[in-house]
């Protein structure tokens, strides 16, 4: 069996939802979690009706912000004395720009954006999408350990039946060692709705929005159904929205339960960062128009009268 370490990021006072992903496919196997900071008597709760046996706080001084440098100096030392087999995180902003310094740091292998994964005893067997997401890799991890893996959020769903575990907690001081830069402030941007990576339902607006504004009726549908929104290249490019909207080859991976292309054509690009989204609805004027090949619901239409009515139909359904 192998010694597991989750790191995870907190979400205002919950866990973001990939670390309980992970332990539940996970379950059965004893794994530990960290994180930088305090976990809130709601994570922890969160954490230990998924199985997670130990949950490691971990503080020092100059980590109150997200640092590369601090970070993995911190963990490095932190995991270099757990002797973990495997550290999952989320392949969120956060864990792509972590886990491959630690990687390298430990000199190990890793397995990036992994879809889905067994455990076998103490191996690993990943799958990863490849040439945004035309074919699958299957990926085993040997050499030193530990070995780090990040895992796609939205991709694993998760496990209805976790093994709930009493978490034991646990405090510790990291060593973020001579940083060369310090963060002394992140300015966050004006949406503080969730990052696309993580959102279960994305509303999606292109070229066809014509102007910024417009994106409203996108951000009132997207409140109504608990959505996030986002945007095609063409639409960012125009500056319709801000590019960390972007969805696609040059965007944002995305793998929500529900994606709602509005005006979007469906070039090879954009479905790069959104084919494995589980339903795909697409709302074009043009019925031809190639997202239509890849849509599990096709609305011929436009996006300007469609867009209003879905919104009315789900405050009519949801009681809003
Ligand atoms: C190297 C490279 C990287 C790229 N990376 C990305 C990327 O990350 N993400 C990305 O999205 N693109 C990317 N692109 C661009 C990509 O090739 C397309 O140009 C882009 O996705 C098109 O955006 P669009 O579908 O919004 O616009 P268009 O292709 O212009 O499509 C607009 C669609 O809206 C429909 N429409 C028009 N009016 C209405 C209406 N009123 N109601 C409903 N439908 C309407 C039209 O029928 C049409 O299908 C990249 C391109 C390159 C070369």
């Amino acid at each position: 069996m192998a010694k597991i370490l989750v790191f995870t990021e907190l979400h205002g006072t919950h866990v973001k939802g990939v670390t309980l992903e992970i332990l539940g496919k996970l379950s059965g196997h004893t794994v530990e979690i960290a994180t930088i900071g305090k976990f809130p008597t709601e994570a922890a709760t969160e954490l230990a009706k998924f199985g997670a046996a130990k949950i490691h706080s971990l503080a020092g001084a100059n980590l109150d912000k997200y640092s590369p440098e601090g970070y993995s100096n911190a963990l490095h030392g932190f995991i270099s004395k757990g002797a973990y087999d495997y550290v999952f995180a989320g392949a969120t902003s956060l864990g792509k720009d972590l886990l491959p310094r630690l990687a390298t740091k430990f000199d190990a292998g890793m397995a990036s954006e992994v879809t889905n994964f067994t455990m076998e005893g103490d191996k690993f067997f990943g799958t990863r999408p490849l040439f945004a997401g035309k074919c699958f890799a299957k990926v085993e991890l040997s050499g030193p350990k530990p070995h780090f893996v990040t895992v796609r959020p939205n991709a694993l769903g998760l496990n209805p039946n976790p093994t709930s575990g009493a978490a034991a907690a646990s405090d510790s001081t990291v060593d973020a060692g001579a940083m060369k830069a310090i963060i002394q402030e992140i300015l966050k941007g004006a949406s503080e709705k969730l990052d696309l990576t993580e959102a279960n339902i994305i509303v999606s607006g292109g070229r066809a929005m014509k102007e910024a504004a417009n994106f409203k009726i996108l951000d009132e549908l997207a409140n109504v159904i608990g959505a996030t929104v986002g945007a095609s290249r063409a639409a960012v490019d125009s500056g319709f929205a801000p590019h960390a909207m972007q969805v696609g080859q040059t965007g944002k991976t995305v793998a929500p339960t529900l994606y709602i292309a509005c005006g979007i054509s469906g070039a090879i690009q954009h479905l790069a960062g959104m084919r494995t989204s589980k339903v795909i609805v697409a709302i074009n004027t043009d019925p031809d128009a190639p997202i239509f090949t890849k849509a599990d619901y096709g609305i011929v239409g436009d996006l300007f009268q469609i867009v209003p009515l879905l919104t009315q139909e789900f405050k009519n359904l949801l009681g809003k």
